[in-house]
Formats: structure tokens, sequence, C-alpha cells
């Protein structure tokens, strides 16, 4: 050993002396027995560098010969669910309600809608995500020639659109003898009936026609809507020109590829009458269940697990919390299809502090991912995130997607209205484990009608307890305008920084990182400092800008 160290200086010496031919740097540079920083595996090494935390650890640069638009950022979040962006908001009262699913979704991520609410609630936030966008609408709303104007009045309240196929019945399956749209009833008096304002010639495609097929009738037809009818007439489903709008404008969005109606994910508790709320979630068209649990190695969690799995199969289930390979080989085993890791790195988190249990976020993901990975259950990275750095880390450590509930708190899309503290624009952010969530099953404004119990209680406590201990707190975020630039800004953050990485892919980087070919640092205290802004006497932080 030590004579290796005297010939390695002994070799410096000389090439200092005599400069050796540049022509040869890559030769040279393969004699050296190991890549410079550390492969994954010397990182994550706990025994001897202890838990470790984003901030505590850096990636190196690789080569940059291609541009940051054309990394693919692309990852499957679930066995069987993949999305053009690795972005999840969190299932928190201050965080996902229906127009952030929504949102998200149409970014390319995927919004996990909170269960502190009723049931009935919850799921029409979920049947609202269904619904946003569609291919063929196979359940339009239809009515009859003797419904009025106010009918059509009220679906556009209620339901946000107003193109509405007119049958003989008024249901689907029947003959389809008109439509009626904004303008048909517009100025009309409310009692007018429909047969006195719908349009009666029609243009229609024929059933069984292609998606493409019928989008082409549509935009040549300059119509806004394009029913579908059978041989008889009959009208089978409906489609919308405005979907051929939010297609071409959302090219990212997360959508079955069959239906083409947006992805949506929701949380359930392991309580028995979660079952309920899961049935009605289903019926709304939920696409993946978040088990939302702060220790999901429990018997609750694991037969919870079992029952969905068995009686919605073609439902994807995404289980957790967990930070071990022990837990993870728990709900791996009843069946999960995604796994949800972290306890305690939350920003509103004080598990750790009061429970004395929990994991570093770094070392939980990657412990977690390079089990789960084994088995093809891709992990969720949750809590934590606070900035791009974060994210790409994460990913880096195996994670498939994160989740972030801070992160995204104070936009528009948030629940909640925005208020001023201290002459900020702010809005509140509080942890499902704090008083204020578990005290109160009104959920941001939602009325208290609930049968079910209060969900933040069960996600901290899985048996009734009489004192309450809290596991976060309640506070507030600055403003951050709409998530429809904040994503978009974190997309592309995450595209230049995995051009730096020198991969073109989130899967290339996962692959260069278990190849040993991304290499990492540590970062000790002062490097974390000398990584941050600093010796400046006043300066103003401003994270992007739209051009
Ligand atoms: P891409 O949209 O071209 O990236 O590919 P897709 O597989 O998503 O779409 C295939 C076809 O379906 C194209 O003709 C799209 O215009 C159409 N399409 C995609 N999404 C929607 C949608 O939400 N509604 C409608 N009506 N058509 C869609
Ligand atoms: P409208 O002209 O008022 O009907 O509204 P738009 O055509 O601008 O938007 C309708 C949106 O709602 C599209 O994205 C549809 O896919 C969606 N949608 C979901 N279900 C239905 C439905 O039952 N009827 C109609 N008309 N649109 C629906
Ligand atoms: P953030 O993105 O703000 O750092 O963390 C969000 C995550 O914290 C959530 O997805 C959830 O897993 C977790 N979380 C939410 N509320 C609480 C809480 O009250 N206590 C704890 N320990 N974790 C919470």
């Amino acid at each position: 050993m030590r004579r290796q160290r005297d010939t390695k200086i002994c070799s410096w010496a000389i090439a200092r002396l005599m400069p050796l031919n540049p022509a040869d740097a890559f030769k040279v540079l393969a004699d050296y027995p190991r890549p410079d920083g550390l492969s994954v595996t010397d990182l994550m090494d706990s025994r001897i560098h202890g838990g470790l935390t984003y901030n505590d650890f850096l990636l190196l640069p690789g080569k940059i010969d291609f541009t940051a638009a054309n990394v693919v950022t692309e990852s499957r979040i679930t066995r069987n669910v993949v999305l053009k962006t690795p972005f999840m908001s969190s299932p928190m009262d201050t965080v996902t309600e229906d127009s952030m699913a929504i949102a998200m979704a149409l970014l390319g991520g995927i919004g996990v809608i909170h269960h502190n609410q009723t049931a009935e609630n919850q799921a029409a936030m979920v049947r609202a995500v269904k619904r946003h966008e569609n291919g063929f609408i196979t359940d339009p709303v239809v009515l009859s020639p003797a419904h009025t104007v106010a009918d059509v009045l009220d679906i556009k309240l209620r339901l946000g659109f107003c193109g509405i196929p007119i049958t003989e019945t008024g249901k689907l399956g029947a003959k389809l003898v008109g439509i009626v749209t904004s303008r048909d009833v517009q100025f009309r008096d409310s009692a007018t009936p429909l047969a006195d304002v719908m349009t009666r010639q029609l243009v229609t495609a024929q059933q069984g026609i292609t998606l493409i097929e019928a989008n082409d009738i549509l935009r040549d037809s300059k119509k806004g809507k394009l029913p579908l009818i059978d041989g008889q007439g009959n009208l089978v489903s409906l489609l919308a020109r405005s979907d051929l709008l939010k297609n071409q404008s959302y090219p990212l969005a997360s959508k079955n590829p069959q239906t083409k109606q947006l992805y949506a994910a929701a949380a359930i508790g392991t309580r028995p009458n979660d079952r309920e709320r899961l049935g009605l979630l289903v019926e709304a068209g939920l696409d993946i269940v978040v088990i939302d649990s702060s220790q999901g190695n429990s018997d609750f969690q694991i037969e919870m697990i079992k029952w969905i799995k068995s009686t919605y199969p073609k439902l994807e289930v995404i289980a957790g919390n967990v930070v071990t390979r022990e837990q993870t080989a728990s709900l791996i085993a009843a069946g999960a299809d995604g796994i949800r890791v972290g306890m305690g790195s939350g920003s509103i988190c004080i598990t750790q502090e009061v429970m004395a249990v929990g994991r570093p976020q770094a070392t939980a993901v990657y412990a977690v991912a390079e089990f789960a990975s084994r088995f093809g259950v891709p992990v969720i990275a949750d809590g934590g995130i606070s900035n791009i750095g974060h994210i790409v880390k994460a990913l880096a450590l195996g994670a498939s997607a994160v989740m972030m509930g801070g992160l995204l708190a104070g936009t528009e899309e948030a629940p909640g209205e925005y208020f001023y503290h201290e002459g900020k624009r702010v809005k509140t952010y509080r942890g499902m484990g704090s008083l204020e969530a578990m005290e109160t099953g009104k959920a941001a404004g939602k009325p208290k009608t609930s049968t079910i119990e209060n969900a933040a209680t069960s996600r901290y406590f899985s048996e009734s307890s009489t004192v309450k201990v809290a596991q976060g707190v309640s506070g507030d975020v600055q403003d951050k305008g709409s998530v429809r630039s904040f994503l978009p800004y974190l997309y592309v953050g995450v595209q230049h920084s995995l051009q730096d990485i020198g991969v073109r892919s989130i899967s290339e980087l996962r692959d260069g990182v278990a190849a040993g070919k991304v290499r990492f640092e540590l970062r000790t205290a002062s490097a974390q400092v000398e990584g941050g802004v600093n010796g400046l006497n006043s300066y103003k932080k401003r994270l992007f800008a739209a051009t």
C-alpha cells in the first residue's frame, strides 16, 4: 500500500518535470485504478458516512454532447403507469385537490388528491380530473328535447361544459335528434324547452372509426362537437374539439393511452371504511390509489393492499411510507405496484424529533430503491424536495418520481386563499399530522359532512388515541404563481441538470449510476456553505423567467 502510494507520488513528481504527451490524456486517465469521485455504493455506505440528506452530496459533471431540450424525463411511477415527467404532488389538504391534480396531469406529472374530506367530495374531484380531457367521451351528459335551457345552464355550472347531445329519451344509446351548445342557450329564457333551441342538422360519425379518423372529421367540420352514432342513429359517444386543442397545448400530459383521459390518483387510509371510500373513487374513474400512512409496514396496510389487488386488479397501488428494505419487502410481497419513501423528511414534519424514528431521506431513497428495483417496483421519493437539485439527486439514487408538498403549496392551484403575512403574499401549508389538520375534517374549505373519520388522524394513528401527538406543523409558504409556470421551470431545470451530468434521460442516469459511471462527491459543511450564495451584502433570488 505504502509502496504504491510512494510510486504514485514519484510518478507525479516526474510528470511535473517531464510533462506527459497531451495526446495520451485518455490513456493516462485509464491507468487510474478508479474514476474520479465516488460510486453510489461508496457514497451510501452508511457505516462510514452515516445517513445522508440530499444536501450532503453532489453529482459530478459528465460530458455534454447533446442539447438539454432533447433530454427525456419519462419515468415509470408504478408497474403500469409511465409519465413524461417525474413530478407528483402530495395528498395534503393544502396541496392537492382537483385544480392541482388537473394542472399536474396536463403538465406531465400527477397530483394525488387528499382524503381529509368526505369520500363523496374526493370522488367528485377524481371525476373532475377524468372528465377534463377525453378522446371519445363514452359517457357524455345527454338531455332530451323536453329538458329546458335551465338544465343546460345547471350542467355548465356544475361540470363546466354545455355542449349537450339531445336524444329522444335523454339517455345515451337512444336516437340522436339534436345538439345544444352554448350559443343555442344564450339570451334564451331558462324555461325554453331544448326542442325549440337545439340544432337538428348534425355532422356525425359512425361508431367504430378510429380516434384519428374522428378527429379529422371534427377538424374539417369546423364544429365544436362530433357525436358518434351506431347503424340505427343511436348516440354512442361524443368528441369535443377543445380536446384537440388541449392535446396540442399539453404535449406532456399524463393520459391513459387508450381513453386519452388524464390519469387520476387519490389517497386513502387503511381503516375498514376506507374500502367504502375506495369504492366511490374507483367508480369515479380512479387509476392510482396511494395508501397514506406514515409507517407503512403494518398489518393494516398489508391487508389493505391484498384486498385492493383482489377487488380491483386494474387499480395501481402505491404503498408506503417506508424507509428500510425490511419494510419494503412486506409491501412488495403484498402486491404493491409502487413504493413511497420518506419518514420525517417533509418540510412540515416533526416525526423524527417527536418519535425518534425515521431516516435521512437520501439514504432512505437509495436503500429502498435499490431493493425495490430488483422486483421492478418503482419508488417515489416523498418529502424534503425543496429545489431542482434535490429532484435530480432523488432520481440519481433510484427514485422514479418525486413527491412534493411544500414546493407546490404556494401555487395558485393549491387549495386555500392567499393572505398577507409580514408583507408577503402567502398561503397556508400544514402537515397532515399537525394538530390543525387532525382536528378538522374540514379540508381547505370543504364542509364537514362525512361519516368517514378524520383522514389526517388515521395517517398518523392506526388505533384510536385519546391524546393526539402532533407529527407536523402548520405555517405558510410564499406565493409561487401558477403551477403552469412553476412545473415547466422544474422540467427544464431537470433537463439542464441531466445535461450537466452527461445523461440523455432518467433511465440513462439510473444505468450510469448503477454502472458506476455517474459519480458522486460528499459535501463537507464548508462545501455546503461554498455551494450556496455567500459573501454578498444582500441579494435577490429570482428562480426563473418565462421568455
Ligand atoms: P400524439 O398526441 O400525437 O403525441 O399521440 P397520441 O398517441 O397521444 O395521439 C394519437 C392520436 O390521438 C392523435 O391523432 C391525437 O391528436 C389524438 N389524441 C390524443 N389525445 C387526444 C385527446 O385528448 N382527445 C382527442 N380527441 N384526440 C386525442
Ligand atoms: P362546451 O363547448 O361548453 O361543451 O365545452 P368544451 O367543448 O370547451 O369543453 C368540454 C370539455 O369537457 C372537453 O375537454 C370534454 O372532453 C370534457 N367533457 C367531459 N365530459 C363531457 C361531457 O359529458 N360532455 C361534454 N360536452 N364535454 C365533456
Ligand atoms: P415536503 O414536500 O413539504 O417536504 O413534504 C411533503 C410530505 O411530507 C408529504 O408528501 C407527506 O409524506 C409528508 N407529510 C405531510 N404532512 C406531514 C406531517 O404532518 N408530518 C410528517 N411527519 N410528514 C408529513
